[in-house]
């Protein structure tokens, strides 16, 4: 079974620090298997049970990437469900812990909308939110996404049997051709195909079928 070390990986020496803080010691099969490519820039579509570690493989994927003196959206991370963006929000916190200022922020339906456009106002690094509310807010023009760098499509199987696929359609076509998109998924239906093949470019696809 695969135990390889995260310090086997190119990452900054703040977030190895924290890794070894938080009692991640070793890599899942999926975070080996995609961090090299997602540190390489690649686009990646990744199939892997629940439990398997998902959040933190696209989450050191993309605060690598992050410039932390930008105060712009440079990262923005879509789930189904309101619970799903506050689980994903809080291991990103986690893994951001000793990194300077990266601000996470949620934005999810059923908040009030006030507090996110207040929030907004005082600038954020990573969004993590559903798709709903993101669409709403980019039609207000109190979210810019031309300054993004890496899209995550989280439980994007799920995004699409509740139906999402326009929202996600019009949040796409908001940021920049050039950046990176990694889609996480339980399952691979032809509906998750069609729109990999649409959004991604030479994705590299990566399939874990255990947790440890
Ligand atoms: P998934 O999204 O694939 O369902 P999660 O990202 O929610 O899985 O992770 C499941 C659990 O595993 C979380 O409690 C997380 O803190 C933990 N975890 C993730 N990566 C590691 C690791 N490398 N070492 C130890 N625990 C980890
Ligand atoms: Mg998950």
């Amino acid at each position: 079974m695969n135990q390889l070390p995260f310090s086997t990986l190119p990452l900054h020496p703040d977030l190895l620090h924290n890794l070894v803080s938080i009692g991640y010691e070793s890599m899942t099969p999926i975070q080996a298997e995609s961090l090299p490519h997602m540190l390489a820039g690649k686009d990646l579509i990744a199939q892997g049970k629940t439990g398997s570690g998902k959040t933190a493989a696209f989450g050191l994927g993309l605060l690598s990437r992050l410039d932390a003196g930008r105060s712009q959206v440079q990262a923005l991370v879509l789930c189904p469900t309101r619970e799903l963006a506050d689980q994903v929000a809080n291991e990103l916190r986690k893994l951001a812990r000793r990194l300077a200022n990266i601000k996470v922020l949620t934005l999810c339906g059923g908040m009030p909308l006030r507090a996110q456009i207040a929030s907004l106002e005082h600038g954020a690094h990573i969004i993590v939110g559903t798709p709903g509310r993101i669409e709403d807010h980019l039609g207000r023009g109190t979210l810019k996404l031309d300054r993004l760098s890496v899209l995550v499509l989280d439980e994007a199987d799920r995004m699409l049997e509740m139906g999402f696929q326009s929202a996600l359609d019009v949040i796409i076509a908001q940021t920049p051709r050039a950046r990176q998109t990694l889609l996480f998924s339980a399952t691979f239906p032809a509906q998750i195909q069609s729109i990999a093949g649409r959004i991604m470019r030479d994705p590299v696809q990566v399939r874990v079928e255990s947790t440890h």
